[in-house]
Formats: structure tokens, C-alpha cells, sequence
């Protein structure tokens, strides 16, 4: 009897000891290593972050059309968007709709639309965080593809990718999902429409993608399926949440990556209405308890596949991923100032990328 107690007891301290040991590791580790990595890369940000000036604000788009556009992703009828819905399919072949409007040439395999279905299958990162160890299959999904051409035959295009999916019904609450990303869908139509006008040198493919909320897998499928081959890309420009932010912030992701490309927001702040932030980049050993969005949306897939990339977007909100995320909620102002931005780091970008080719 005696040994059975002292064997129980044992069975008790071996994880009270581990626990008791990582605690302490931890209040070890906070003050004088992940704090310290925090702190560094604020300062590194804050060193590295252009001089904003309050620009005047930039007119060569259309807010009204903006916010047109982002209502009817988010409204009520598209029931958040899911691959395969209803309300999926019908915002996918609405924004199919826009591109032929607006000229692009269809550059999916069925017209504008690249279908694809991926079976549910098993995920090792799943498994390794102890939740579900499958990422669940999408049947009848589909990625929207046009594209437009430049002005110079010898350049690679530049993509634009939007997701335009969410999160779809949950019980009877409806995921409008209009800042994440009615919101990034709704500026690609709109630097599409100046784009077509006013035409870069670099041809332009503009990619709504689907099912980036089941794991970026439009991102992936337009690898796996073979339809873009890394190689032949100049760029990846991901725009994903851009409609509002209490602290009216612009996060440019990419900087730690392509160093080449911080003179280029500098340059762009000078243009810019809203102030930005390169940031958000960095692996946890050097950033700490900073976020790293390297893999957090689309651009993810483009980065993996070596294709240079710069994600423009905005912090979580409260509303973040619930079905309070509505269109009632977007800042027009801001908004159209973070669009006009993105379309001038665009300019920007299609002179620098041909200067280095030449
Ligand atoms: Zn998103």
C-alpha cells in the first residue's frame, strides 16, 4: 500500500516539476530575452519608419465605387462567402462579371475562373498544435483571373491578390467578412479600372482568390495545378483588410525579407495619406512577441514559391474573424487613402522593377 502512495505521488511531482521549471524559464526569459527582442524591434521600427507628413490626400479613384462594391461582397444575400456556396459562387462570377467589364483578358483554365477541389488532408502543424489534424477539403472552389497587359512585351507580371472568400454561416450568424476582404476584392477592381487606363509597363494580373480561410489554398492550388510557374512572376502585391484602423496605420510587410524594398515605401510615404508601418516580418527569435505575418495570408504562398512580395493591410480589430465585421464599419476615408496608396507603391514598383532589368 505504501508503495502504491509514494508511486501516485511520483506520478504527480514529474509534471509539477516540469511545469514549476517552464514557469520559471519563462520569468527567466520574459525580462531579459523576449522582452528585450520586443523592445529591439520596436526601436527597429521606429528607426525604420519614414517621416510621415500628412500628405494631401491623393484623388485618382473612386471612393463612392469603392464602397459599392465592398457593400455588395459583405451584404446580407452572400451569406460570408464560403467556397462552394451560394453566396461563394455568386461572388466569384459577380467579380468575373467586373473583370470582362473592365477589359481584362481571361487568363483562368475556364475563361476568368481556374476551378479546383482539394480533399480534406492530414497537416503535421495541425497535428503538432494538438487541434483538428486535417485541414478540411473545399469542393467546387475557384480562383478569378484577368489580366492585363503592359506596355512593354519583355517584363514578367506583377500579380495583384485579393481574397475574395470568408467565413460563411455559423449557425444563423452571418460572417460578412467586409473588411477581411471585401475590402482588398473591392480595391482590385478599382486599381484594375485606373490600371486599364492609365497601363504600366509590367503586365498586371489581378487574382481574386478563394478559400484563403481554409489555409490559403487558392494561393496553393495556382501552383499545384501548374497555371503559374514562380519563375515567371516579377512580384506579389497581397492586399488583405485595408477599411479600418483606430490608429488610421498601414502595415507594408515585407521589408526583413526584400531590404530593396524599404527605400521604395519611404519614397511612397512622401505620396501617402496614411502613415505606414514596415513591420510584422520577422521570425519570433529576433522579433519576440512582435507578430510575424510572413505566412498569415496569400502572399504566404508566393514567398514560399521565392516570388518577391509586399502585403499591405491593417491590424486585427475586435471585429476580427466575428460577424461584426460589416460594412457599416468601414472608414471610407481612410480607406480610399490606403487604396490610393497601394496604387502609387505600384507605380513606384513598375518603374524600379524595369530599371533593374535594364
Ligand atoms: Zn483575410
Amino acid at each position: 500500500m505504501a508503495v502504491k502512495t509514494l508511486l501516485n505521488k511520483k506520478r504527480l511531482w514529474l509534471p509539477a516539476i516540469f511545469i514549476l521549471f517552464g514557469w520559471a524559464l519563462y520569468q527567466w526569459a520574459w525580462p531579459f530575452w523576449l522582452n528585450q527582442l520586443t523592445e529591439r524591434e520596436a526601436e527597429r521600427i521606429r528607426v525604420i519608419t519614414p517621416t510621415f507628413v500628412a500628405e494631401p490626400t491623393l484623388n485618382r479613384l473612386n471612393p463612392d465605387r469603392l464602397l459599392a462594391d465592398l457593400s455588395w461582397l459583405a451584404a446580407a444575400e452572400r451569406q460570408g462567402r464560403a467556397p462552394g456556396t451560394p453566396g461563394g459562387i455568386a461572388a466569384r462570377l459577380w467579380i468575373a462579371e467586373q473583370f470582362a467589364e473592365i477589359g481584362l483578358t481571361a487568363a483562368g483554365t475556364d475563361g476568368y475562373l481556374h476551378p479546383y477541389s482539394v480533399a480534406e488532408h492530414f497537416s503535421w502543424r495541425r497535428w503538432l498544435r494538438g487541434a483538428s489534424s486535417t485541414i478540411p477539403g473545399v469542393d467546387n472552389a475557384a480562383n478569378v483571373i484577368g489580366l492585363l497587359p503592359g506596355t512593354e512585351a519583355n517584363l514578367k507580371p506583377l500579380v495583384i491578390t485579393a481574397h475574395y472568400d470568408h467565413l460563411g454561416m455559423h449557425g444563423d450568424d452571418i460572417y460578412f467578412g467586409a473588411d477581411d476582404n471585401a475590402s482588398g476584392v473591392a480595391a482590385m477592381l478599382e486599381l484594375a479600372r485606373y490600371l486599364t487606363a492609365h497601363p504600366l509597363r509590367h503586365p498586371v494580373l489581378f487574382i481574386a482568390l478563394d478559400s484563403e480561410e481554409k489555409g490559403l489554398q487558392g494561393a496553393v492550388a495556382l501552383f499545384r495545378t501548374g497555371l503559374l510557374q514562380p519563375a515567371d512572376l516579377a512580384f506579389n502585391i497581397n492586399i488583405d483588410m485595408l477599411s479600418r484602423d483606430t490608429h488610421q496605420l498601414l502595415y507594408a510587410v515585407g521589408t526583413y525579407h526584400h531590404p530593396w524594398l524599404l527605400p521604395l515605401v519611404e519614397q511612397l510615404q512622401t505620396r501617402s495619406a496614411v502613415k505606414l508601418l514596415p513591420a510584422h516580418d520577422r521570425p519570433w527569435y529576433l522579433a519576440g512577441n512582435t507578430a510575424d505575418w510572413t505566412l498569415s495570408s496569400d502572399h504566404g504562398v508566393f514567398h514560399q514559391q521565392q516570388v518577391p512580395f509586399m502585403y499591405f493591410g491593417v491590424a486585427d480589430h475586435p471585429d476580427y474573424h466575428s460577424p461584426r465585421d460589416t460594412a457599416d464599419k468601414v472608414d471610407l476615408a481612410f480607406y480610399h487613402q490606403v487604396v490610393e496608396t497601394v496604387l502609387h507603391f505600384l507605380l513606384i514598383l513598375d518603374q524600379q522593377l524595369a530599371v533593374q532589368i535594364e
